[in-house]
């Protein structure tokens, strides 16, 4: 049973703001560490429940977050994948696994009292496919589902977890923080939050192997995918691609036959007219 591990940063507990998220950044080093905790809480309780294979790999900015030096006290088996450029990029690891849980994501673009709440970058104002509005849980659990893998837990503030369960309602999710703006949060213990990350996790790989866990969220083409960019600039450069509709101003729609391939379009439209610094 293999489990992939997706691991964002912003909705890690303790974490709050810009100057924690960066590479470089005056809190980076600190916040990675607590990124770290999270991962080898999950990992050791998806190991000591069940999985057989346990890959884990880095999803925030660069991709270059965690290191490999820190899966030398995790069993043998556990494996990092680092880096970017990667084909299914938060996703990546998922054909074959039994299941892939989502730890430190964080609320779409538009979320109020939710940390540093966005969708893959600081151009987009707003994501649809076939009309349903989407951030990073939902846009990864559909491709996910395209490869017949279920989502099997999620950890990020409160706002991040609504979100979750509106799409996911069997799924089971963590509370790592509360929110109380886009830059502050009420922080819960880092003892309290291991133990209920170790608990929710081996909770979520029993419910795996009795075969009651959640099922893989699935969408039938074509499907419509809208991406709502922050400016009129964004929208011009990311319509150069063939297929696009300008729907409005700020809006691009493509028409794309599977979730895959709208992750892969809202990608590559992301690229043709991004730019804007997300935080
Ligand atoms: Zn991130």
């Amino acid at each position: 049973m293999r489990i992939v591990v997706s691991v964002d940063m912003e909705g890690i507990g303790g974490i709050v703001d810009r100057v924690q998220l960066i590479p470089g950044e005056r809190l980076y080093q600190e916040s990675r560490a607590y990124m770290v905790a999270e991962m080898k809480a999950v990992v050791r309780a998806a190991w000591e429940h069940g999985a057989t294979e346990v890959v884990v790999n880095d999803s925030h900015d660069g991709m270059l977050n965690l290191a490999w030096s820190e899966l030398a006290d995790l069993p043998r088996g556990t494996q990092l994948i680092s880096g970017t450029g990667k084909r299914l990029s938060m996703g990546q690891g998922l054909p074959g696994s039994a299941a892939i849980m989502f730890v430190g994501y964080h609320a779409r673009a538009g979320t109020a009292q939710a940390v540093m709440d966005h969708t893959y970058s600081g151009d987009v104002h707003h994501l649809a496919l076939n009309g349903q509005e989407l951030g990073e849980v939902g846009l990864n659990a559909y491709v996910a589902g395209y490869y017949g893998v279920p989502v099997a837990l999620v950890t990020g503030d409160q706002a991040l977890v609504a979100e979750a369960r509106a799409l996911l309602p069997e799924v089971d999710c963590v509370i790592t923080k509360e929110a109380l703006s886009r830059r502050s949060a009420l922080l819960p213990s880092p003892a309290d939050l291991a133990d209920r990350l170790a608990a929710t996790t081996a909770r979520a790989m029993d419910r795996l192997h009795a075969g009651t866990g959640p099922k893989p969220v699935t969408l039938t083409g074509p499907l419509e995918l809208e991406v709502g960019f922050m400016t009129t600039q964004a929208a011009d450069t990311a319509c150069l691609m063939p297929g696009t509709r300008r729907v409005d101003g700020r809006t691009v729609a493509i028409t794309t036959p599977t979730a895959e391939a709208a992750y892969f379009a809202f990608r590559a439209l992301l690229v043709l007219g991004g730019g804007t610094p997300l935080y």
